[in-house]
């Protein structure tokens, strides 16, 4: 049985520092306020949203033939079309395409399902240079991590910890820590490694079955340099991101970058039809689990994800612990509903990695259902009997307490008294996590049971 990734102990790690806690909140936290914004501009963001969600299920619904006929259409505009049922085929296919066009250095945008295939070390175990051109992402690479945030890859470093890792890896002054500064450095780093490169990867927002194109969304252009500049690209495109007709693209385009960053557009929004002239372009369509997803009643929904990590920055867990406390690929509530799907024994922990408050749901552009996905997990996992030995036995007491209303008011009034009475190295001990960072509120004089029965309960 694999070994279960501890998201408390990591997220301790990250927090020991008390400025990333709250650095890291403060940003997360300010793109979801700047997302609040920008959806009260859109009077029909609720409409949106309900055709985003029924676009989505009706693709998954019908996914046979829209892959078909993306291969189709793709095929008439001379793009290659290969076929990945998992992350070791995926990889394969992507060598053997590099391979047999001796590329020794390639440049890859952003791609969370590359990540998941873990291709880069592939590809560098097997001697290809592979350089992130995103900024963010770049800066990951650097530190040997892979990205804490689907959208803003090294949110969780402060600009000190970026000062610190360019002087050491590329020789910029460690007390400069000026974002301009250092953003400017790593361009004038990277730039020779773009113009070099002997081929260029990305990955995909969305494909269209009816065209046979797709589209790349960033930032900062750098999937469009990867893409015109070397003479071959290949995307890797995990098939739940088809969409039927171009026409629906106006949907996800207006719902991704607002509910991203709140801004109403990403500044590149790049479709790709065919190779560019004298170029190749290859596309992998990429399974890895997503059919047995697709199967399950409980967990299909995830698929409609569209990667916008609305869901991560109103997360209060997420936002206190970072994303790296999830050691998985994808973190936050869509980490948390994804990464027991690849590996429920290591993963095991993450479903109680989450206050279940529904935040996420709400703000979810596709209507996926995260948090009711993250308590079946909860069940699943204690099905399967993976769950620790002290959630068992805290969970089983709790469940007779809450079930027998005596007992339960009983066990009310010693926790009430223990409060008020005990010293205070009885209540704030390493037993007690939360009294760590946190104190506990004074106790109220009534409770709200008390205070029900003398004020509301009819005579
Ligand atoms: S689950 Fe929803 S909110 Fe979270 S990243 Fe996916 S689309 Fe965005």
């Amino acid at each position: 049985m694999t070994r279960p990734v501890d998201p408390e102990r990591r997220a301790a790690g990250f927090i020991a520092l008390e400025l990333h806690e709250s650095t890291h909140d403060r940003l997360v936290w300010g793109m979801r306020q700047n997302r609040d914004k920008a959806v009260a501009g859109v009077p029909e963001w609720e409409e949106l949203r309900e055709m985003a969600s029924r676009i989505k299920e009706h693709t998954l619904t019908h996914l046979d033939h829209y892959l078909e006929q993306f291969e189709k259409s793709a095929t008439k505009l001379r793009t290659h079309v290969h076929w990945a049922r998992d992350a070791e085929e995926h990889n394969a296919v992507v060598y053997d395409v590099l391979n047999a066009h001796r590329v020794k250095s390639l440049i890859k945008s952003k791609s969370m399902l590359q990540e998941e295939c873990g291709m880069t070390p592939y590809l560098q175990q097997r001697g290809i240079e592979v350089t992130e051109s995103d900024l963010g992402e770049r800066i990951q690479q650097l530190s040997d991590e892979p990205p804490s945030h689907i959208v803003v890859p090294a949110i969780h470093k402060l600009r000190t910890d970026v000062a610190a890792l360019f002087a050491e890896k590329i020789g910029t002054d460690p007390k400069d820590s000026d974002p301009h500064a250092l953003a400017e450095a790593m361009r004038q780093n990277a730039r020779p490694r773009f113009l070099k490169a002997d081929a260029g990867m990305t990955g995909a927002n969305f494909a269209v079955a009816e065209t046979g194109g797709f589209v790349v969304c960033t930032n900062e252009g750098n999937a469009d340099i990867g893409a015109s500049v070397p003479p071959l690209h290949i995307a890797s495109i995990g098939i739940e991101k088809l969409i039927p007709r171009g026409r629906d693209l106006g949907i996800f385009i207006r719902m991704l970058s607002r509910s991203a960053l709140g801004t109403p557009i990403t500044q590149y929004t790049s479709h790709f039809h065919g190779p560019r002239r004298g170029g190749e372009l290859h596309v992998v369509l990429v399974d890895n689990t997503r059919s047995d997803r697709l199967g399950s009643p409980d967990f299909w929904h995830a698929l409609k994800c569209i990667r916008c990590g609305a869901c991560m920055n109103t997360c209060p867990v997420y936002r206190r612990g970072g994303g790296l406390s999830y050691g998985a690929t994808y973190s936050g509530p869509i980490g948390v509903i994804l990464d027991p799907g690849f590996d429920l024994s290591k993963y095991r922990e993450l479903p109680f990695h989450s206050s279940l408050c529904g935040s996420c749901t709400d703000v979810c552009p596709v209507k996926i259902d995260i948090s009711d996905q993250i308590y079946k997990w909860r069940r699943v996992v204690a099905a399967k009997g993976l769950l620790s030995f002290a959630k068992r036995v805290g969970m089983s007491a709790l469940g007779k307490t809450l079930a027998h209303p005596p007992l339960y008011h009983s066990a009310e009034a010693v926790g009430e008294w223990a409060l008020e009475h005990l010293p205070r190295f009885l209540l704030y001990n390493p037993l007690n996590p939360w009294g760590k960072h946190r104190e506990l509120p004074a106790v109220p004089r009534q409770t709200f049971r008390q205070w029900y029965i003398e004020n509301r309960r009819k005579p």
